[in-house]
């Protein structure tokens, strides 16, 4: 009567689409972009095409086929029946692409059920970068595409921690995680059978681990018959880290330097965020950030819990990049991004580095075109704050960023804490909670699981496992 069954997330970091079926009632637990299974076919010069609708998506596997799910528009363009959708709803973990993105693919009249703060994230990243069809999580433009049309918008369901609600024969309480972007919820899910718990991606060396153990304890106290975990650094040697950490050594080297510094971070991850914005303040530099960045702050700066600041904020500077003419004419701005144009705090490259001691610049590889504008004096500083390279693909761009600074005679500093529970974290944690059945999911490495527990389900992709 109650089962689960995966369609994403197996044997990968990444790509969660879990089907929880219960009764009448059909959840799916994230619905998710597998990076891993596009890039196998997929690469900068081949994409899926747009043109062809979700028919390239299903193809080559990176949705799953199944009826009563998928947006009319894009049922018609394949060729296929159109039909009322089967699934009661999506539960969403968090705003990170790899569970939130194929959203983009399902009907509009299944609701969304997601965190007050990812709904931010969620509107944030809708504003920032022009519509795709692999991201249209909110709201959607019908295929084939036609600029006037209006956008259809998805049913969006907000909570924060402990909000209960109803799903048909299902009751869901969702607890806060730490996790490196904000709005991230496991999932205590009240099933005919008994409870299953979802942790989502968690960690808990992060600043705000309490969050995770709140949502352990909770998934222990209700002794679930099923708990779905990650497992992404299940199999990875502990070493240590902490945002604390990536603070101090940070702090330290920018405190030397009076040349000009560069951060390269993730912007959704809010710990880091200010982790970066306080080493600014702290070193009477103001916190140079991109215009699509700008965006994070606008929609961020909401919730009041995040603590992050608005772009009016007086240690906040926005970058203008040259666009158009290239001679920052007000023409050359245009949509969105014409808000922040008249902003008293919007300063052009020129103005950045005659600066050198007096800003630091949350710019990245992707932006590293501003140095030709800028002109870095030999040793300016960049702090790379994210993982290190772990596929082709980014050794590639490290690569390229090792080019970069060396034609420009930076220097290079790497400090980061990975917004993933480490493994013996995952272990003690999954210890703690029991249950009767394990079902690793996110993760490469699901047997590393069987060092603690015999009750590991080693799961198949559209396998349908009884509860
Ligand atoms: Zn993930
Ligand atoms: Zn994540």
């Amino acid at each position: 009567m109650t089962s689960l069954t995966f369609y994403g997330g197996v044997n990968e970091i990444g790509g969660n689409k879990i089907l929880l079926e219960d009764k009448d009632t059909k959840v799916f637990l994230d619905f998710g972009k597998s990076f891993s299974r596009r890039a196998r076919f997929f690469e900068e010069f081949i994409n899926p095409r747009t043109a062809n609708g979700i028919v390239d998506f299903l193809t080559m596997g990176l949705v799953p086929d199944i009826q009563g799910i998928y947006r009319d528009d894009l049922m018609k363009m394949a060729g296929r029946k159109i039909q009322k959708p089967e699934i009661d709803a999506v539960l969403l973990s968090h705003a990170h692409s790899d569970h939130a993105d194929y959203i983009s693919f399902l009907h509009e009249d299944i609701p969304v059920y997601m965190g007050k703060a990812c709904h931010l994230i969620l509107r944030a990243l809708e504003q920032r970068a022009s519509r795709t069809i692999e991201r249209e999580i909110l709201n959607y433009k019908p295929r084939p595409y036609n600029i006037k049309d209006e956008p259809i918008e998805r049913k969006i369901e907000t909570f924060t921690t402990g909000d209960k609600f109803k799903i048909g024969s299902l009751e869901v309480e969702p607890i806060h995680v730490d996790h490196s972007v904000p709005g991230a919820y496991g999932f205590i899910i009240y099933t005919s059978e008994g409870p299953i718990a979802y942790t989502g991606d968690i960690r808990l060396h992060g600043t705000k681990s309490q969050m995770t153990r709140d949502f352990i304890e909770k998934a222990k106290e209700v002794k679930p018959i099923a708990l779905i975990t990650e497992g992404t650094r299940i199999a990875e040697e502990a070493r240590e880290e902490s945002e604390e950490l990536v603070y101090k050594e940070s702090a330290k080297v920018a405190s030397e330097t009076d040349n000009l510094i560069f951060a390269d971070f993730n912007f959704k991850d809010v710990d880091r965020l200010g982790t970066f914005f306080t080493i600014a303040k702290e070193n009477d530099r103001k916190f140079v950030v991109k215009i699509n960045d700008a965006y994070f702050l606008k929609y961020l700066s909401q919730d009041k819990h995040l603590d992050v600041p608005n772009i009016d904020d007086e240690n906040i500077i926005i970058y203008l990049p040259k666009r158009g003419s290239g001679a920052y004419q007000d023409s050359d701005y245009k949509g969105n991004d014409k808000e922040f144009l008249d902003l008293h705090n919007t300063w052009t490259a020129e103005q950045i580095a005659a600066r050198p001691d007096k800003v630091l610049c949350a710019i990245g590889f992707y932006s590293f075109t501003a140095l030709i504008d800028m002109k870095p004096k030999s040793g300016a500083l960049y702090i790379h704050s994210a993982s290190e390279p772990y596929n082709e693909e980014q050794e590639l761009s490290q690569d390229r960023i090792d080019a970069w600074l060396d034609h420009f005679s930076m220097n290079k500093f790497q400090s980061h804490c990975s917004g993933h529970a480490r493994g013996k974290d995952l272990l003690e944690a999954v210890s703690k909670i029991g249950g009767k059945m394990l079902f690793p999911v996110h993760t490469e490495h699901p047997k590393a699981y069987e060092a603690i527990t015999q009750k590991i389900t080693l799961i198949e992709e559209g396998v349908k496992y009884h509860l």
